[in-house]
């Protein structure tokens, strides 16, 4: 997993809301607002796609994550529906 060494530094920059919806407070792209998390200084993994692991287990192989709410910075698992290859294919 992405965080074994220091889960509660990506934690800490987690804010869940009564709403369900859980505030990224780390990096956002500003080319197209996703949240990103530095695993080291040159490496950035998507904060949602962490969240979900964290939380669930491993994603199956070539997975995506569709936000179901309409807040930006939200990393929620419960707000993602996973679209795997032959979703989108
Ligand atoms: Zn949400």
């Amino acid at each position: 997993m992405w965080i074994d060494r220091d889960p509660e530094r990506f934690w800490s920059k987690v804010e869940k809301l009564p709403s369900g919806c859980w505030i990224w407070h780390g990096t956002i792209m500003p080319s197209n607002g996703a949240a990103m998390y530095n695993v080291t200084s040159r490496r950035l993994v998507k904060a949602h796609r962490i969240a979900w692991e964290e939380t669930r287990g491993p994603l199956p192989e070539g997975a995506r994550l569709l936000r179901t709410c309409k807040t930006q910075r939200c990393i929620s698992p419960e707000h993602r529906l996973v679209l795997v290859p032959k979703d989108y294919e």
